[in-house]
């Protein structure tokens, strides 16, 4: 059944030379930096190919990957939903069952030991939604560090049982007050603290993105969910998955599950947020619809205004609505060996009930998202095959908005 991509051959050494040493994908990523934060980004660079590389930090992250987050997540076949559909056979990496709930929580652990490896006091990070702040969090927690979160004043409250979770693990959370005092303005803040405390602070980004070299430290720390999917997988079922889907805003899960796959005869898609439709304002899919440009320190695909600024977005899946997406991504796009579609609001909530109704799972938004994909290709395709989706998250954080949206679910 599997489908033969012509290139997938070509990726056989491909994590080994991407990004090239300036942390460029093809055309996409590089470090777009203010003069006084080069030396910084140049540390972290520097300390993160030689510590991160040593048997001392990765037995260290593997313990703490094993007896704290409980990895490793299972592989879960959903029967139940594969039958209602036709005989195509959907399956879950269940990144929900790690610890905090989402996979977020593989890459700040990294980005924390890898701190702790280089003597610094303190984690610092912007947060949006709130959920890489809470994962941050909890790794400062562990490792015993202080941490600062930087958020829009606006965020703020509409977030607040975020707050309180940062707050319980023992961070700052400290308000952006300026311009529109959301997300961008949290990057602004956090960067500037950057700026004044990089001898005894590391910044921490919270998905594939921003200037080198986070998209690919990102990407090496979230890896271990594809490394770890292939082998549960093939153990399982005795082959490879068809099509391995996950769900694409920054792009971490994504590329977490996917750098696995990149030289296997599968199949690899990536599922972007289409909101309430095509039109500007109303998805986040930044890659069917964003040009080049620079945003946040990086190059990649950005949904931009006539003068080059980020335009708004929206989805219904605070987790996906960014107006660019990790340089890898666009590069991975660009030389077609992913390909990348979308899931409307609507096709998510779908999703998301069937997914509780049908195996007793309740997902997060975000990852209803690559759910809905693989719904629409095992409709479209009864009579076989497989899709192996990355469930990046449980639905508890979102279970009241939506029954204030949505109701319950009855019906599905
Ligand atoms: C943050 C988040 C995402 C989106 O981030 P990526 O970097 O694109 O993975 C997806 N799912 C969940 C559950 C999240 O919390």
């Amino acid at each position: 059944m599997n489908t033969t991509t012509p290139n997938h051959r070509d990726f056989e050494t491909y994590a080994k030379s991407f990004p090239d040493a300036k942390g460029y994908f093809g055309t996409h990523g590089g470090a777009f930096l203010p003069p006084q934060l080069v030396p910084a980004f140049e540390e972290i660079t520097n300390a993160y190919n030689s510590i991160c590389h040593s048997a001392k930090f990765i037995s260290e992250l593997r313990r703490i990957r094993k007896e704290f987050q409980g990895r490793p997540t299972p592989v879960y076949h959903c029967e139940r939903l594969s039958n209602r559909l036709g005989n195509c056979q959907i399956y879950l990496k269940r990144e929900d069952l790690n610890h905090t709930g989402a996979h977020k929580l593989n890459h700040c652990m990294g980005e924390g030991l890898l701190a702790t490896f280089l003597g610094k006091k303190k984690l610092i990070a912007e947060t949006g939604a709130g959920q890489h702040g809470v994962a941050l969090a909890t790794a400062a927690a562990y490792f015993g560090l202080e941490c600062d979160i930087y958020m829009g004043e606006v965020d703020i409250v509409k977030q607040a049982p975020n707050v309180t979770r940062m707050h319980m693990l023992g961070a700052r959370v400290i308000p952006a007050t300026h311009g529109l005092k959301t997300l961008k303005e949290a990057v602004d803040a956090a960067f500037e603290a950057y700026l004044n405390e990089y001898r005894t602070a590391i910044y921490c980004i919270g998905s594939a993105v921003g200037p080198h070299p986070f998209p690919m430290i990102i990407r090496d720390f979230q890896s271990v969910v594809g490394v770890e999917a292939r082998a549960q997988f093939l153990e399982m079922t005795g082959m490879l998955p068809d099509i391995v889907a996950a769900c694409v805003g920054g792009g971490s899960n994504a590329l977490g599950l996917f750098s696995a796959f990149l030289p296997d005869p599968v199949r690899i898609v990536g599922v972007e947020p289409m909101g309430r439709g095509s039109e500007q304002g109303q998805n986040a899919a930044s890659m069917t619809f964003g040009k080049p440009g620079v945003m946040h320190g990086f190059e990649s695909y950005m949904l931009q205004l006539e003068d080059g600024s980020p335009a708004p977005v929206h989805s219904i899946a605070s987790g996906l609505d960014y107006p660019s997406v990790g340089p890898e991504h666009a590069y991975l796009r660009d030389v077609g060996r992913v390909e990348y579609t979308f899931a409307t609001d609507n096709e998510a909530m779908e999703a998301f009930f069937m997914l509780c109704r049908s195996e007793g799972i309740i997902p997060a938004i975000e990852s209803a998202h690559a759910l809905a994909y693989a719904i629409r290709y095992a409709r479209e395709n009864p009579q076989g095959g497989s899709v192996l989706v990355n469930l990046s998250g449980r639905g508890d954080k979102d279970i009241d908005y939506v029954a204030a949206h949505y109701g319950t679910g009855e019906g599905f």
